[in-house]
């Protein structure tokens, strides 16, 4: 399969009036032959033979990040990772902060032609430990991300999805298998939210948050970006790390992230460096191990204490690891617990850094 094809696609069926029902997402677009769905680059084909991918091999924003800003905190600290995302997202987020990526029709056609195989070799001579499928959502353009993810394991290189988690029964299950590391944003925990700000639904959420932290070894962590006056009250957080130390598992970390006004909601203010520290507090009220705020200076905040004894394992300052207290098995020194998550013998040493990549340069 070349960069840049529309490739057949499963997930689908064929509906009583002759339209394609999409199966993939919980929006389940039903499409006429050549009509797509609302994700932009799922289609039905043109001789409404079943449904094509559009974005097969058409990538965009390659980046070599600090894994600490996917936000992953508990998955190879230090450690860098080769970000990129397609165009297109099954979410309509009013509050989008990659909206000039999800939802940019131009940026399917702008996009680099980039092979799987091509990706994984730029990731293992950047020295990345994993590749990121992010900025929009690797669910849309699973099968190029699972292709992508098999030449990375033959290199040894991991995979991360970045994912608001809203995805059918079955895909959820074969996107994850590709997959080691999951952040899902869980963006409120109100239905209301969800169908009013994403045009979406909060229950698919909840299952694919049960779903990897009981059933796979994907290490899963969790961001709730807080935006002022609709999904900050102390109720709605209240009922949210409950719910995460009663369904999942408390040692789950959890990040509270500061909105910035965006896309169509220009007029909110920003979420203030209290409303994350509160929001933290209530999640370690509530049982929580590790409760972050993000998007913000906040050390004393960013650091990661051990779930046990509550010595500070690792500092943090942003995306840089100021301090690192566990040992080559990922033990605190202090105690000797085991911290929750994946750990390498050292941490990785890459820093704040962004770097832009040029991906055609690692074509064959
Ligand atoms: S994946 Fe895309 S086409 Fe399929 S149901 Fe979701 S938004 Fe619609």
């Amino acid at each position: 399969m070349g960069a840049g094809d529309s490739v057949n696609v499963g997930y689908w069926t064929r509906l009583g009036d002759g339209r394609i029902e999409c199966r993939l997402c919980p929006r389940l677009c039903k499409m006429r032959a050549g009509q797509r769905g609302l994700c932009f680059v799922r289609r039905a084909r043109e001789d409404g033979e079943g449904m094509e991918l559009t974005a097969y091999g058409r990538s965009t924003g390659f980046c070599v990040d600090p894994i600490e800003k996917k936000p992953l905190n508990h998955f190879l600290p230090g450690s860098s990772v080769l970000s990129f995302g397609t165009a297109g997202c099954n979410l309509a987020c009013a509050f989008c902060q990659n909206w000039d990526i999800s939802k940019s029709r131009e940026v399917e056609r702008l996009s680099a032609h980039a092979a799987p195989e091509t990706i994984a070799r730029a990731a293992e001579r950047l020295g990345c430990a994993s590749v990121a499928y992010t900025y929009n959502d690797p669910v849309i353009f699973m099968e190029y991300a699972l292709d992508v993810a098999a030449a990375c394991r033959t290199l040894g290189v991991k995979n991360v999805a970045v994912t608001a988690g809203f995805v059918c029964e079955e895909p959820r299950k074969r996107l994850f298998a590709g997959m080691d590391a999951a952040n899902v944003d869980l963006k409120a925990f109100t239905e209301r939210f969800y169908s009013k700000r994403c045009a979406g639904a909060l229950e698919p959420v909840l299952d694919t948050l049960k779903y990897l932290v009981h059933e796979t070894d994907v290490w899963t962590e969790i961001t709730t970006l807080l935006i002022p006056g609709e999904n900050d009250s102390d109720d709605e957080i209240e009922a949210l790390t409950q719910w995460v130390a009663r369904e999942l598992k408390r040692d789950v970390p959890l990040h509270f992230t500061a909105f910035h006004p965006d896309y169509h909601m220009l007029e909110t203010a920003p979420t203030p460096l209290p409303t994350l520290q509160r929001a933290r507090s209530i999640a370690i009220k509530n049982g929580l191990h590790h409760a972050y705020v993000g998007n913000v200076r906040d050390p004393a905040r960013e650091a990661t204490l051990c779930g046990n004894c509550g010595a500070r394992c690792i500092g943090r300052d942003r995306y840089e690891i100021t301090e690192y207290r566990l040992d080559a098995s990922g033990r605190c020194l202090a105690c000797g617990s085991r911290m929750a998550g994946v750990f390498a013998a050292k941490p990785g040493t890459w820093g704040s850094r962004r770097l832009p990549v040029d991906i055609e340069r690692y074509a064959a």
